[in-house]
């Protein structure tokens, strides 16, 4: 296993509210989620940095739109969802797939739901996950293309890889959905100590990411879709019985699109 003290990733704020992940090694660089080519730029050109690799875990335009002129003005690689379009794609993944990023390996994952072909980058030597708009810090992606059994599938998948992954979500989302695990667990000092941890970092301006899998799993409700007080919360929102933890998935996914 390569250390992973020699790797730094730090975040490019772009737009009201993304993140795109720079990973840096030496003089080398990669990015994930492209949506804006400049900021990229400016940061490589502050550090004297050459990007060599770009990762893109789907095809929304908030994450995919600077990957065409980035490539171009770097000669960076590529990397994207075989199942969605994808510009200027050099190198076809799915789940499964193993690339070479910067001399540290990162695993594939297959996380349909926010779209059918979203994918996930896992890196174990550097515990980081890079999960596009799968799952965010206390909460998870719209379904836009997916299903509920989908999605509760992919973070299920996420939510088994190790509990000191850091999670690298693709969006500045945790306060407003903090707000609401709350309204699901309003009894969780867990979730209270986060919030209130969150909410200090972001009056100094600072990211609340990433977060880890063993905060999600402690806080996240659509992780928690089997906890009692979380089903609880469903049944009295839909005014009757939900068995399954998919069932339940659903019924808090629609809550909170209103919310
Ligand atoms: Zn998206
Ligand atoms: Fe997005």
């Amino acid at each position: 296993m390569k250390p992973d003290f020699d790797v730094t990733i730090e975040p490019i704020p772009a737009f009201d509210d993304n993140y795109l992940w720079l990973l840096v090694r030496g003089s080398q660089a990669a990015v994930v989620d492209p949506g804006d080519a400049a900021p990229v730029l400016q940061r490589l050109q502050q550090r004297n940095l050459s990007l060599q690799a770009i990762l893109v875990t789907h095809h929304h335009g908030d994450h995919v739109g600077g990957v065409a002129s980035l490539s171009r003005a770097t000669g960076a690689r590529v990397h994207g969802p075989g199942a969605e379009a994808i510009p200027a794609r050099d190198v076809a993944l799915a789940g499964g797939s193993r690339i070479d990023v910067l001399g540290v390996a990162f695993d594939v994952l297959d996380v349909p739901g926010h779209t059918l072909g979203h994918i996930a980058y896992h890196a174990p030597a550097l515990r980081a996950l890079f999960c596009g708009d799968t799952l965010f810090a206390a909460g998870c992606g719209r379904l836009f293309e997916g299903t509920a059994a989908q999605m509760t599938a992919s973070l299920a998948k996420l939510a088994s890889l190790p509990a000191d992954t850091r999670v690298y979500c693709a969006h500045e989302y945790t306060l407003s959905n903090l707000r609401f695990a709350l309204a699901v667990e309003p009894d969780s000092e867990a979730l209270r100590r986060r919030q209130q941890a969150c909410a200090a970092l972001r009056r100094r301006g600072e990211p609340t990411l990433p977060s880890t899998i063993a905060e999600e799993l402690a806080t996240n409700p659509f992780l928690r879709c089997s906890e009692p007080d979380v089903r609880r919360a469903a049944e009295a929102r839909a005014g009757g019985p939900l068995p399954t933890a998919e069932s339940v998935f659903t019924v808090i996914r629609q809550w909170k699109n209103v919310f």
